[in-house]
């Protein structure tokens, strides 16, 4: 059993705390699904001492300014954007951004872009059947896929693309973001198919049994 720590759209004072390392030591990675700044992630890396894997959200900018400097990385991060890899024997890939509803921010993408970076993932989801028996483990995106906790206006709206995936290659969990809640009752966690999909929003522990990843 393995905890992964996955945050989200917003900074939890509680990870952004001097008692991270006595909260959330524990984990074994952590996964950013988006909008959140580079300053952030970069304090979670330095404390907890763990890999950080992150796709961008539809909020974040091309370039962070940090004491003047314009960066277009996070320091020690993996950007998971149309990549598969392999971590502690996990098999991930991901996806950037959200649905295009202004251009005023670069992370937008209609659903033919979004169509265009899933298939880019397809090959190493093939290579990963071969080499180790399964397609896909983690799939992590900022927004959500089609008909499962996507919002009723234009710019939350779920992506074709990512339902298709999921749908073929059930990955044992699909993280996102791009989906605030407010009240305790929201569901954040529903099943599609074989797939756990989270709603990640500000920050959540999951713990994955390695024996139950789909084979
Ligand atoms: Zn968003």
């Amino acid at each position: 059993m393995i905890k992964i720590l996955s945050i989200s759209d917003q900074v939890d004072p509680l990870v952004y705390s001097k008692n991270l390392k006595e909260r959330h030591g524990d984990v074994e990675f952590v996964v950013s699904c988006g909008d959140l700044s580079y300053m952030y992630l970069e304090y979670i890396i330095t404390i907890l001492n763990c890999p950080l894997y992150f796709v961008r959200g539809n909020h974040d900018p091309e370039q962070e300014l940090t004491m003047g400097e314009p960066r277009a990385y996070p320091l020690g991060a993996r950007n998971l954007h149309r990549r598969t890899l392999r971590n502690h024997g996990i098999l991930m890939a991901g996806v950037e951004g959200s649905i295009r509803y202004n251009r005023r921010t670069p992370y937008q993408y209609t659903q033919g872009m979004m169509w265009n970076h899933v298939f880019k993932l397809v090959p190493g989801l093939l290579i990963n059947k071969l080499i180790h028996g399964r397609y896909l483990d983690i799939f992590v995106t900022h927004a959500p896929l089609t008909g499962i906790h996507e919002g009723s206006d234009w710019a939350h709206q779920g992506i074709k693309a990512f339902r298709w995936l999921v749908n073929t290659f059930q990955p044992a969990y699909h993280f996102h973001g791009h989906i605030h809640y407010y009240r305790p009752d929201e569901v954040k966690e529903s099943w599609f198919g074989k797939t756990k999909v989270i709603n990640t929003y500000r920050s959540q522990v999951t713990e994955i049994n390695l024996k139950d990843l789909s084979t």
